[in-house]
């Protein structure tokens, strides 16, 4: 639910720091700390190309580089399986994502 809804929950965010009471939940705050990994490596992304001279492919070789770092944390005999789910779960959620598969638009976060 998270996902994506961010900007929208973030800006209806009330004024209430003068009700910094101990018992008060901070629900607001921390839907922004728990946001989803994906949609901070997508805002970061987006950032640069709004900034200007971004080139989308050094863009992708850098996420896909993060990957590969992500892969060799586990131990060597797990990372052609992590390698292998890595490359479907690429190719499975551009099919949802783009529409090729019924899905919905990130609901998965
Ligand atoms: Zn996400």
């Amino acid at each position: 639910m998270s996902h994506r809804g961010k900007t929208r929950l973030a800006s209806r965010r009330p004024n209430v720091k003068a009700m910094a009471d101990v018992r008060a939940p901070p629900p607001p705050a921390q839907d922004e700390r728990d946001e989803c990994l994906h949609c901070a490596i997508v805002d970061m992304v987006e950032e640069r190309i709004a900034k200007g001279g971004a080139d989308v492919g050094d863009l992708a070789t850098l996420v896909a580089e993060s990957l590969v770092d992500l892969i060799l944390l586990v131990p060597e005999s797990e990372q052609a399986k992590l390698l292998a789910h890595t490359v479907s779960a690429l190719g499975d959620l551009f099919l949802q994502k783009s529409g090729a598969e019924d899905g919905g638009s990130g609901s998965t976060h």
